[in-house]
C-alpha cells in the first residue's frame, strides 16, 4: 500500500499549525531536546518523504523509530493529528525499501507462529535457570550481542518456564449462571512473561459468571510489528484473528493487555486498512473488544467481599499508553484497585507518563529508555508502595527492572492478580 494515501499522510499532515503543543508532552523530546526527536519535527519529516525531499533511507528510519508511539503528542495535539500514525506509516514505507534479515526472522518467522514463539521463550527461561545468562553477563560473553543487547538483555530476567496457555484450559466454564461467552485474548506477552495475570483473568472471569473461551489458532495483535516498520505483517496478522474469533459467538472479547485491545481496537483496524472500507466481519470483531478492567467495571460492576483481619497493601498504579492515551481508560483499573478490600490506592505523580518500555524500545533505545524509566521510578518510589499495578506487559517487565535497577522492595502485578488474591482470601 502506498503510503502517501494514508489518511494520516493524505489529509492530517496539512493541519500542523506548528504549535508545539506536542513537543511539550513528548517524554522522548524532554530527555533529546531536539527538533528531530519532537512529534512535531517527526510530522514534518513525514511531510518531506512523501514529497520525496528526502530519501526513505535507513537514517530516517532511526530518526523516526527513537518515538515510543506512547501516543501523548496524538491525544494532545490541537488539530486532532495522529501522529504516531504518521510515524508508523513512515516506518513500514521506508522499511520496504530497507529491508532486513534479522527482522524478517523475528518479526514474520517466529512472532506470526506462536508456537515457535513460545519453544523460544521456553529455551530462553531454561537457559536462565541454568545460569548461563549470568555466566554469559559475569565473563563478558554478552558484549558480542548485537546493537544494545549487551545493556539491555538484563531487563529480560526471570522468564517463567510455563506459558499460561499450558496452564490453562481452552473452555473454561462459568461458576455458577452463565451470564456472557467471552473470548480471551490472551496476548503473547502475558501468555509467556505475565502467565500469572491470565490464571488471575480467567479465574476472576469464571466467577462472576462468564464462560471463557481462549480461541487456540490466535495470533499475535501485530502491534510489536506496527512498531517494527512491519504494517503489511501486522494487517496480515489482524486479518487472521478477525477469521478465528469471529468463529465464535463471543458476547465480548476481552484481554488484560492493553497494547492487545488498542491493536484490535475499530481505530487500528481503520489505519491498517489505509482508508479502505473496513469489512463488516471486521466492524463485528472490533465492536466487541474490551479491555479487561473496563468489564469489570462496566459490565460486571464487580463487588468484592470484604475481608476479615484483611492485610493492608499500598498499591499505586502506572497507566499504560495503549490503554489511557489509545483508548482513554483511566478510571475503570483505579476504580477496579479501589473496590479491592484490603488495597490502599495511592496516585503517583505523572502515572500517564510513558515508563520507556513500548514493547521492544528499551531493547533497541536501551539508554533513552533508562533516562524515561528512571523518571517513573522516582515517582512510583515516592509513594511508598508495596505494589505497582499496570494492565500491561511491556509495562510490566519495563517497571520490575526498574524495581530491580533502583534496589526497591516492591512488585508489580495486574489489578486483576489482586481481585483474584482478595477472592481466594475470602475463601480461607
Ligand atoms: S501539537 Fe499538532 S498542530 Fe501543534 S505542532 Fe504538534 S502536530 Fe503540529
Ligand atoms: S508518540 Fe510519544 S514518544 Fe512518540 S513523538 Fe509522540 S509523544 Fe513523543
Amino acid at each position: 500500500m502506498d503510503f502517501r494515501k494514508l489518511p494520516p499522510v493524505q489529509e492530517q499532515i496539512m493541519k500542523c499549525v506548528r504549535c508545539g503543543k506536542c513537543r511539550s508532552v513528548c517524554p522522548v523530546f524532554a530527555e533529546i531536546r531536539n527538533e528531530t526527536a519532537a512529534p512535531r519535527g517527526h510530522v514534518f519529516m513525514v511531510q518531506m518523504l512523501r514529497d520525496g525531499k528526502v530519501d526513505a533511507r535507513q537514517e530516517v528510519y532511526e530518526r523516526l523509530s527513537n518515538c515510543l508511539l506512547c501516543e501523548t503528542c496524538s491525544v494532545n495535539c490541537p488539530s486532532g493529528i495522529d501522529i504516531h500514525e504518521l510515524n508508523a506509516a513512515a516506518r513500514s514505507h521506508i522499511y520496504e525499501q530497507n529491508p532486513s534479515l534479522a527482522k524478517e526472522l523475528i518479526f514474520d518467522t517466529m512472532w506470526t507462529k506462536p508456537g515457535l514463539l513460545r519453544a523460544s521463550t521456553k529455551i530462553m527461561s531454561g537457559v536462565q535457570k541454568l545460569g548461563l545468562q549470568t555466566f554469559a553477563r559475569n565473563t563478558g560473553l554478552t558484549r558480542i550481542l548485537p546493537g544494545d543487547l549487551p545493556k539491555a538483555e538484563a531487563i529480560m530476567t526471570s522468564i517463567p518456564s510455563r506459558s499460561a496457555r499450558s496452564r490453562l484450559k481452552k473452555v473454561n466454564p462459568a461458576l455458577g449462571e452463565k451470564k456472557y461467552t467471552i473470548g480471551y485474548f490472551l496476548g503473547c506477552g502475558t501468555d509467556m512473561l505475565n502467565p500469572a495475570a491470565a490464571l488471575a483473568t480467567v479465574d476472576v472471569l469464571t466467577r462472576n459468571g462468564c464462560e471463557v473461551i481462549i480461541p487456540q489458532d490466535m495470533k499475535c495483535c501485530g502491534l510489536p510489528h506496527l512498531a517494527n516498520g512491519k504494517m503489511e505483517t501486522a494487517r496480515l496478522l489482524a486479518a487472521h484473528n478477525v477469521q478465528i474469533f469471529n468463529a465464535y459467538k463471543f458476547d465480548y472479547i476481552i484481554s488484560d493487555c492493553a497494547s492487545c485491545t488498542s491493536a484490535l481496537s475499530r481505530k487500528n483496524m481503520e489505519f491498517l486498512l489505509g482508508g479502505l472500507k473496513i469489512e463488516d466481519d471486521a466492524l463485528a470483531f472490533a465492536a466487541k473488544v474490551m479491555d479487561l478492567t473496563k468489564f469489570l467495571i462496566e459490565i460486571i460492576d464487580i463487588r468484592l467481599p470484604a475481608q476479615a483481619g484483611e492485610k493492608k497493601i499500598r498499591v499505586t498504579y502506572h497507566d499504560p499508553c495503549h490503554l489511557a492515551n489509545a483508548q482513554g481508560i483511566k478510571e475503570q483499573p483505579r476504580e477496579l484497585l479501589r473496590r479491592i478490600p484490603g488495597v490502599e490506592f495511592v496516585e503517583m505523580a505523572d502515572a500517564n507518563r510513558c515508563c520507556g518500555g513500548s514493547g521492544t524500545y528499551s531493547v533497541t533505545h536501551y539508554d533513552l529508555s533508562m533516562k524515561i524509566l528512571d523518571r517513573k521510578m522516582d515517582n512510583a518510589m515516592e509513594t511508598g508502595a508495596g505494589a505497582i499495578a499496570t494492565c500491561c506487559p511491556s509495562c510490566s517487565m519495563q517497571l520490575r527492572y526498574g524495581i530491580r535497577r533502583h534496589h526497591w522492595d516492591c512488585r508489580v502485578v495486574h489489578p486483576v492478580e489482586l481481585v483474584s488474591a482478595a477472592y481466594k482470601q475470602t475463601q480461607q
